[in-house]
């Protein structure tokens, strides 16, 4: 998309390393009529560190100021201009405000475009060797110990990654509560990416106690998928070879296409028809 094209630019800036700036970001920065800015201290030093002279306003936009701002944001959309929306570090709506002022600008009608780069919880990821495919993002966790077991409860049997970001001083509490909840699975502590003192540690998770990690700096957690597939509950996978058998299949071949399914070895399953062979006679009606 050429930045000439006037609309709500969502862009992403440096973790820390600020050769992660992308030319594209600079030059809409440059040329912005309004920059949205978490902090606009911050956004000032930003701006002189990397060259950066923004001809447009610079306004701050934050959690508790989005909803008052977004008037004013479809305003200056109305006349034409570029709005370009920045967070303190990373790309903005990720754990960042923005999303509201996103959809709402996509409900009026005006385009949004990523100027994409940075971003913690990908950069993070890519570098783990944790599987990418699929993963669930939290942000923040809750603060309470209830609600984060509560959380991991809900995500205990699903085959999905799980990256989150955890303050340093709530990190070892936060991994004590993952490992009971979640069981055996692979951890990722991914901290100060892309800056001096960038360190990844893999580790199995129970082992979270024995980790040696700097308490200082931004912190990415990744928790892997459970170890082994969750296993079909025992009623259904009984239900499965019995309308395999039921369909005609001999037993050794009923067994294996249950196996494949249902996460249990083809010895259980066929332990299970061993003990009550006449429930699953080829032919049999259930
Ligand atoms: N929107 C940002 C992004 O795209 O990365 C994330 C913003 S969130 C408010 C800030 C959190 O991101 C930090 O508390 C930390 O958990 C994580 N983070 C930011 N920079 C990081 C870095 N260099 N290394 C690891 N994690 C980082």
């Amino acid at each position: 998309m050429p930045l000439s094209s006037p609309r709500l630019w969502v862009v992403a800036t440096p973790l820390g390393n600020p050769g992660d700036l992308s030319p594209r970001a600079g030059e809409m920065l440059n040329q912005a009529e309004l920059i949205l800015a978490e902090d606009t201290r911050r956004a000032g030093l930003f701006f002189q560190r990397h060259g950066i002279h923004p001809q447009g306003r610079l306004c701050s936009f934050f959690e508790h100021n989005e909803q008052e701002r977004i008037p004013a944001v479809l305003r200056a959309l109305e006349t034409g201009s570029n709005v370009a929306l920045i967070s303190d570090a990373g790309t903005p709506v990720i754990g960042d405000p923005g999303y509201r002022l996103v959809r709402t600008c996509r409900e009026a009608g005006f385009p949004v475009s990523p100027i994409p780069g940075p971003c913690a919880p990908v950069a993070a990821l890519c570098a783990s060797g944790l599987p990418p495919c699929p993963f669930s993002f939290f942000g923040f966790l809750p603060r309470q110990a209830g609600e984060k077991k509560r959380l991991f409860s809900t995500w205990t049997g699903i085959p999905t990654t799980l990256v989150f970001f955890e303050r340093n001083s709530r990190l070892a509490s936060t991994l004590a509560i993952a490992s009971e909840t979640l069981g055996p699975r692979e951890l990722c502590l991914a901290r100060e990416l892309t800056k001096k003192h960038e360190q990844l540690l893999v580790d199995k998770l129970e082992n979270h106690a024995d980790l040696v990690w700097d308490p200082r700096g931004e912190m990415t957690v990744i928790i892997g998928p459970p170890e082994h597939e969750p296993k079909t509950p025992e009623e259904s996978v009984e239900q499965i070879l019995l309308e395999e058998c039921q369909a005609g299949l001999p037993r050794e071949i009923a067994v294996r296409a249950a196996a494949r399914v249902s996460g249990w070895s083809s010895k259980e399953l066929y332990a299970r028809i061993v003990a009550s062979p006449d429930r699953f006679s080829p032919g049999k009606r259930i």
